[in-house]
């Protein structure tokens, strides 16, 4: 069924990426980002970008007619978090409630809500189901809780229709015919694989390796993760699972994790370039393990991830190398 849809953050990575497979499923999307970490030239072809803040356009993108919500736009640095945590309140709960009373004035009912594995904080156990407590370790984290609880709420007391979906480490790229690639362009780039491909492209330097003496095979961090394009599809899915008066959450993982050593092997094989490391100090607050249980995803809803670390990498590679022309 054709849609109108707003995109909240869709100039962003995972924004741009599910934009983009909405608009090649026939669906109408209009952007809504305020361009502070996004890019204009991200957002696909065929989507209409609104540029503004979430808390003073939300309101009048809406009026224009929409049937649900997708929403990216957030702040998403952990390290940030810690430093400002009135920006995160700010513009994570404050821009979300400002979304969800604009959302309830205009009639529009469904939302597909961008949350994230951080709000698990260190699991007593893995792998991580969605029964697990919320025990956030950062602002960033925290203020995805509040917005969960929220959506809860307006659940119940407006009827609307929520799915959260907790995303773990999401990574590689999607082709944006013709010829282009949709991929992460951060500005202060956190993540282990933009990382070291970034080494690779340099040819010279080396990628910190943060921490190599936790319990674990091979004594570096494990994480979960997930291709963007396998994320993108779990959004097709969620958007169809809005249920009124529901708010339902899902983790986004595939149930089995990678050392960072890992993941830089898999580097160095899709690049066919060595990459230099070194052993750096563990990051604070990075727990040893994160893996998800998506087994709830996959009953309810029939997703399950199809792309593996070596597509991953690949892809976010081919996209490395597109941006720089090389
Ligand atoms: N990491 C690293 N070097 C980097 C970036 C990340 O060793 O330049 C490690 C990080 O400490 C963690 C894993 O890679 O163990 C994944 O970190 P990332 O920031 O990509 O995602 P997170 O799991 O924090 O969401």
């Amino acid at each position: 069924m054709h849609m109108r849809l707003l995109v909240t953050g869709g100039a962003g990575y995972i924004g741009s990426v599910v934009s983009a497979r909405l608009i090649a499923d026939g669906h109408d999307v209009v952007v809504l980002d305020d361009l502070s970490t996004g890019h204009a030239d991200a957002v696909p072809a065929g989507a209409r970008l609104v540029r503004g803040d979430l808390r003073s356009e939300a309101g009048r993108v809406l009026a224009g007619g929409v049937d649900a919500v997708l929403h990216f736009a957030a702040r998403s640095l952990v390290a940030e978090s810690v430093q400002r945590p009135d920006l995160y309140w700010s513009s994570n709960l404050g821009g979300t409630l400002a979304l969800l009373d604009a959302m309830n004035a205009a009639g529009v009912n469904r939302i597909v809500f961008s949350s994230t594995a951080a709000v698990y904080g260190e699991p007593d156990a893995v792998p991580i189901t969605e029964t697990a407590p919320a025990r956030p370790t950062s602002p960033y984290g925290a203020s995805k809780v509040a917005v969960d609880t929220a959506l809860a709420e307006y659940a119940r007391m407006h009827g609307i229709g929520a799915v959260s979906l907790r995303y773990f480490n999401v990574a590689g790229a999607q082709p944006d015919p013709p010829g282009g690639w949709l991929g992460e362009r951060h500005a202060t780039e956190t993540h282990l694989i933009p990382n070291i491909l970034a080494v690779a492209l340099r040819g010279s330097g080396q990628v910190s390796i943060f921490g190599a003496d936790y319990p674990t095979r091979d004594g570096t961090c494990i994480r979960d993760y997930i291709h963007v394009s396998d994320l993108a599809a779990a959004h097709v899915l969620a958007l169809a699972a809005c249920t009124a008066g529901q708010h339902k959450v899902y983790n986004l993982g595939s149930g089995s994790g990678f050392s960072n050593r890992e993941v830089l092997a898999a580097c160095q094989e899709v690049t066919g370039r060595p990459i230099a490391f070194r052993i750096a100090p563990r990051r604070p607050g990075d727990p040893a393990v994160l893996v998800a249980s998506s087994e709830r995803i996959a009953a309810d809803l029939g997703w399950r991830p199809r792309r593996g670390l070596r597509e991953m990498t690949a892809d976010a590679w081919a996209f490395t190398c597109a941006r720089a022309g090389a």
